[in-house]
Parts: C-alpha cells; sequence; structure tokens
C-alpha cells in the first residue's frame, strides 16, 4: 500500500473529492480556466477567488516512461513502475502522473484511452490512479 497523503489548505479540496471517488481540478471562475497542481493564484489572470471542478475522470497517455531506478527509497521496491503523463479529455492542459496499475512495464499502448480510479494508501486518504480502458482513440 503507498503511503499516505496528508491534504493541506491548498489541496484539501482535491483529496476530499478524491476520498468520494471524485476528480476535481482546481478552477479559476474569473477566466473560466482549469490549472493543476492547486495554487493560491490563477496563474492567468491572478486571482485568488477560486473552486473546484468536477471532471469525466478520462484521459489519455501523453507520454509515459519505466522507472528502474528510482532515488526515492520507498517506492524501490515496487519497481520497475510505470510512470505515465496522462493528459485530462476535458483539458488537454491538465496533466497528471500515473502508474496505470493494472499495465504490464512497457506495455502500454501509445496515447491509450485512460479513466480515473481511487486507490486507498496507508492513512485511509483516497488518491486517483489512471488505468488503461483500451486503444488509442
Ligand atoms: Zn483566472
Amino acid at each position: 500500500m503507498k503511503q499516505g497523503v496528508v491534504p493541506d489548505d491548498l489541496t484539501r479540496g482535491f483529496w476530499e473529492a478524491a476520498n468520494e471517488g471524485k476528480l476535481v481540478i482546481q478552477h479559476c471562475p474569473a477566466c473560466n480556466r482549469l490549472q493543476h497542481p492547486p495554487a493560491p493564484d490563477c496563474a492567468d489572470c491572478g486571482s485568488d477567488d477560486l473552486g473546484w471542478k468536477e471532471m469525466s475522470g478520462r484521459g489519455h497517455v501523453y507520454n509515459y516512461g519505466v522507472v528502474h531506478d528510482c532515488p526515492v527509497r520507498l517506492l524501490q521496491e515496487d519497481q520497475p513502475f510505470n510512470v505515465a503523463i496522462v493528459m485530462l479529455d476535458d483539458d488537454p492542459d491538465i496533466q497528471m502522473f500515473s502508474h496505470l496499475p493494472g499495465t504490464a512495464e512497457d506495455e502500454v499502448p501509445p496515447r491509450a484511452a485512460v479513466e480515473v480510479i481511487f486507490e486507498e494508501t496507508a492513512n485511509g486518504q483516497k488518491v486517483p490512479e489512471w488505468r488503461v480502458v483500451g486503444e488509442p482513440s
């Protein structure tokens, strides 16, 4: 089981939604823009009146690699593992990392369609992960 995540004020909305099985991304109503990871202000217009917007939970693999020599000792027992960059279908500018659980290393179809799943970590906090659901589209 993965190490637990500890939410802070900035990321609490993200993690609370994850515990409910929802993927939310920080949203700026002033310029109707999504940003990830969460920040105190909108990187575009500077507004600090930011909220959360629920995503469809669908995306595509933008790029990926296989980690064989992870410098983080905690993760070394899981090596090798995938590290994929997932683009959200809702907004391809929003990208998240995933280990693509259930998909073998070096067997990730290019530009594969993925959907979000939620994995429980050591302290009970759920974290979004992504699962390959189909061939490129
Ligand atoms: Zn903005």
